[in-house]
């Protein structure tokens, strides 16, 4: 019986928030993001990730945010994710995902790179990162760059070098200081995996006071998220399919500023 009010109270939680998320776009609460001093000017955002299926598993929220507000999305991705010899495959399927998440391949740039192949314990060099991110900065005038924080989510060595790469290399060592810069917060493992019942505690940090700009995203299609990852067919295995539905980044992304 307890178990029975326990599972009927999670789900009783869940529907609530999937309805909270649902009437949240409508809120004006979203002001840091996309004014912040240039509310009339459409912006060159460039998201830097370093696998095939990081946008889809994580940045659904804010890739709809951008395009439904006819921001430019321009998608860096640092490897094919050629880790079980599918880089070929993989670099397609980004493309056929970025699609369905209404970003046109030519918006979307896949780096094949000997020093830059994916995998735990491969290293990637920061100053290599930062001058391809440098190159694409220029071709296309981004005006705002959005990555992983030093955690990178899942904690993937790839994810955390693509954090380094823009914080420690990009930003310190080049002139680049003109462009805004946002990473996506990584949550603990109880939040990662809570679905749309996230938004109440994410809401509640990016409301507190506090020297740090933060910006709760919520995805106003959260339906694309598993249509994007459905692209990624050689990724597509149950356990991605229960990451999707489980996961908190489906439903919203916490962006930190941190320049
Ligand atoms: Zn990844």
């Amino acid at each position: 019986m307890a178990l029975f009010l326990i599972i009927a109270s999670l789900f009783f939680l869940w529907i609530i928030s999937l309805c909270k998320i649902f009437l949240l776009p409508r809120a004006p609460f979203t002001k840091h993001f996309t004014l912040n001093g240039r509310a009339l000017r459409k912006r060159n955002v460039l998201l830097v990730i370093a696998h095939p299926d990081d946008e889809s598993m994580f940045f659904t929220p804010t890739i709809n945010f951008l395009t439904a507000r006819g921001h430019n999305v321009q998608i860096l991705c640092l490897s094919n994710g050629d880790a079980d010899g599918k880089g070929n495959v993989r670099k397609q399927e980004l493309f056929q995902a970025c699609a369905s998440l209404k970003v046109p391949m030519q918006q979307v740039k896949v780096v094949n790179h000997p020093d830059l192949q994916d995998g735990f314990g491969k290293v990637w060099n920061h100053s290599l990162l930062a001058k391809m991110i440098e190159e694409e900065i220029i071709s296309h005038c981004i005006d705002m760059i959005i990555t992983f924080d030093n955690y990178g989510v899942s904690g993937h060595c790839n994810h955390r070098d693509v954090h380094y790469g823009v914080c420690s290399k990009l930003l310190h060592d080049t002139s680049r200081r003109d462009i805004e810069v946002w990473e996506l917060v990584s949550n603990n493992i109880l939040r990662k995996y809570s679905g749309p019942i996230d938004i109440w505690l994410s809401m509640f940090w990016t409301m507190l006071p506090s020297s740090v700009t933060m910006q709760c995203l919520v995805n106003e299609h959260s339906r694309r998220s598993l249509i994007a990852m459905a692209q990624h067919k050689s990724q597509w295995v149950w356990f991605r399919k229960l990451f999707v539905i489980l996961s908190s980044y489906t439903y919203m992304n916490t962006l930190r500023k941190i320049k």
